[in-house]
């Protein structure tokens, strides 16, 4: 497969954006000519950000699977489209072509369809990392059934609360996952939720680690036996059902980083064309490569990057089960060599864990097949850009730091791997089509560079949110409101001299320290490059003086022998590196920080401990070790 729009000079780019601002219609109709539609579109673009309302692609048909499948036949049938790479580095590993995967699909998609899933139903995934969760998502997808995947490893009450929210007939999962050393058992977590899921009338339960499970008559069925059932049906077909472009797609719920999740939904048409414009371009991806992204499928990086991009572009994509530890802190470098992975897409809280353990783990692997990386999920401290450019890179690799939300479907801002600049800490360039505009509090555009605000974007692009499920005033008071005429993104952002965007942490993050607004990241960056610290996370507190005074939260390599020397220390570097003004006022010695399930500081935790309201956290289902805030609240300063 070839690229047409695929950007290959800084040139190219340029005037892409350019014209992607001047005739956005134009320049997307351009980029969908080249995908599958059963029936092409009336209208490109219908747009309000009041209500709001964004159609793209009007009257198109479409099915995404059909473009992630069908046309491939005929020149990638045998082309691997998943490796699958399992927990146990002894078990063996799975290799799907593109015809066998277009058969698993098409079967699955029938199972559903005689277990009473129609077109618009609701469906829960909650599975491990195995090639099955790629399918599951597939067949929902070809069948117009809107699918909702849960990360497997979230509790019962948040199971419970994802599927009444979208209110879910079936349940797709296992019997349980292998992460590492452990064995997570799927099934009995999805009974305990289910007590509280009317809705649900079956579940599909699909083997992977041999746990016992209950098995409820008339509801639970086994994936194995109803695959056979089709099989004696004599493997039917299954077409494509044909959606409008702006059908439902798929739901999923946002991390919970600063609140209660969002059931972000996005629909078929403009989600297919962006998730795959941003694939191609990001990482230019050439016929052949081996495409890793560590994600789970359960976060968007997962449906963008692992599924819905790479499989629309005829990539291999290599799907691994497994954590980055186990069974030891090499084992993603065991992948690369292995599979001579080209483009290796993780996150900075995988970098930063890994750095801890050194360099003998990435030493004597070959990573000489790795051209390009790739970060995403939080702003990438420079400390770890570096040791992933120099040590995973080889000094050779482009990284592509991509900014870019559940909301927005695909990447928004980033470098293109090795056409456009890098900048360590800086996301850099938007996408084609994408117009970020920075505001000030009362949200007047701040033009110029050499600025920094909170990060909107003005114009619509295929790949955003058309709602929050269930309750559209919901979305529009979230990200439509704040700014007039503005999708407002929540973060924080510096464009500098250069006119390259540097994302500073969320808006609510941001301190404002005797009237000096200073990102997160920032102070975190700094904090991070003295010698002995492992990670740190930063909040404001109320300060008599200050207005703000700034909170850290260290973690230190080793415990240290004179704590108050070390915070002198600390300071120290700080103010040699951003100046004295941002200099933490207290500094707590911590040994773990509250993360979400993807990885991500909670800092609104910390915040509400810095300011002493311990009672009043919020929302924790999903933290992933609830133990650590104990612990943090114990030793508040
Ligand atoms: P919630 O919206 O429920 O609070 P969340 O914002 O963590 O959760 P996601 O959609 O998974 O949910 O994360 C998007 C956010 O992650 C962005 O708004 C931004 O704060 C951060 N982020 C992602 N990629 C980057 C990056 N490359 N640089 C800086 N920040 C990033
Ligand atoms: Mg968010």
């Amino acid at each position: 497969m070839s690229y047409p729009y695929q950007l290959k000079s800084y040139e190219e780019y340029k005037q892409a954006w350019q014209h992607s601002v001047t005739d956005p219609e134009g320049f997307w109709a351009n980029v969908a000519d080249h995908f599958y539609w059963r029936r092409k579109w009336d209208r490109v673009l219908e747009w309000n950000f009041k209500d709001p309302s964004v159609k793209w692609f009007l009257g198109a048909k479409v099915n995404i699977t059909e473009n992630c499948l069908d046309r491939h036949l005929g020149t990638l049938g045998n082309q691997p489209a998943i490796i699958w790479e399992p927990n146990d580095p002894e078990e063996r590993h799975r290799v799907i072509t593109y015809r066998d995967l277009y058969n698993k699909v098409c079967q699955f998609a029938n199972v559903l369809k005689n277990n009473g899933v129609k077109k618009g139903d609701r469906v829960c995934i909650y599975m491990g990392m195995i090639p099955e969760l790629a399918i599951a998502v597939l067949a929902c997808a070809r069948i117009g059934a809107i699918h909702s995947v849960v990360f497997g490893g979230f509790s019962a009450q948040s199971i419970a609360d994802r599927i009444q929210d979208a209110q879910c007939s079936l349940v797709i999962t296992c019997d349980g996952a292998f992460r590492g050393a452990k064995d997570i058992p799927l099934k009995a977590v999805i009974d305990d939720a289910l007590m509280a899921c009317p809705t649900v009338k079956k579940v599909i339960v699909c083997t992977r680690t041999r746990t016992p499970v209950s098995m409820l008559k008339g509801r639970d069925v086994w994936w194995e036996d109803e695959i056979k059932a089709v099989e004696t049906q004599g493997n039917p077909p299954c077409p494509a059902e044909e959606m409008d472009a702006e059908d439902e797609l798929f739901i999923l719920y946002t991390s919970g980083s600063t609140g209660k999740p969002k059931g972000v939904v996005h629909t078929c048409g403009g989600y297919m064309v962006y998730a795959n414009y941003t694939f191609v371009n990001t990482f230019q991806y050439k016929q052949g490569e081996v495409f890793f992204c560590t994600a789970d499928i359960g976060w968007i990086t997962g449906h963008s990057y692992i599924v819905y991009g790479p499989l629309s572009a005829g990539a291999t994509t290599l799907m691994f089960e497994g954590v980055p530890t186990y069974p030891d802190a090499g084992r993603f470098w065991d992948i690369v060599d292995k599979y001579r992975v080209n483009t290796l897409y993780t996150a900075p809280t995988a970098i930063r864990s890994l750095m801890g353990f050194g360099l003998g783990p990435v030493n004597h692997k070959d990573l000489s097949s790795l051209t390009k990386l790739g970060s995403v999920g939080e702003p990438i401290n420079e400390e770890a850009w570096h040791w992933y450019k120099d040590n995973i890179g080889k000094g050779r690799a482009p990284i592509a730091d991509t900014w870019w939300q559940t909301e927005t479907g695909g990447i928004m801002i980033t470098t293109l791997a090795g056409v456009t600049p890098e900048k360590p800490g800086y996301a850099t360039l938007p996408m084609p089509g994408i117009q970020p505009v920075l505001v000030d509090e009362q949200g007047k555009e701040i033009e110029g560079n050499g600025v920094s605000g909170n990060l909107c974007i003005k114009f619509p692009w295929p790949g955003m949110l058309r709602t929050t499920y269930g309750d559209h005033e919901r979305c529009r008071t979230n990200y439509f409101a704040t700014y007039e005429n503005l999708y407002f993104t929540g973060d924080g952002c510096l464009r500098d001299e250069e006119g390259f965007y540097r994302i500073t942490g969320r808006v609510d993050d941001v301190l404002n320290v005797s009237g000096h607004r200073i990102g997160t990241a920032e102070v975190e960056n700094a904090i991070n490059m003295h010698a002995g610290v492992v990670e740190s996370a930063v909040v404001g507190y109320p300060h008599d003086i200050k207005g703000q005074g700034i909170y850290a939260y260290v973690i230190l390599e080793n415990l240290s022998k004179d704590p108050e020397l070390t915070r002198k220390d600390i300071m120290q570097t700080v103010s040699r590196i951003i100046g004295p003004i941002a200099k933490p006022d207290r500094i707590q010695f911590v040994s773990g920080l509250p993360k979400t399930r993807s990885g991500k500081i909670m800092r609104r935790i910390l915040r509400k401990i810095a300011e002493n309201e311990m009672d009043n956290l919020g929302d924790t289902s999903t933290l992933l070790d609830p133990g650590v805030v104990d612990e943090i609240k114990r030793g508040r300063l």
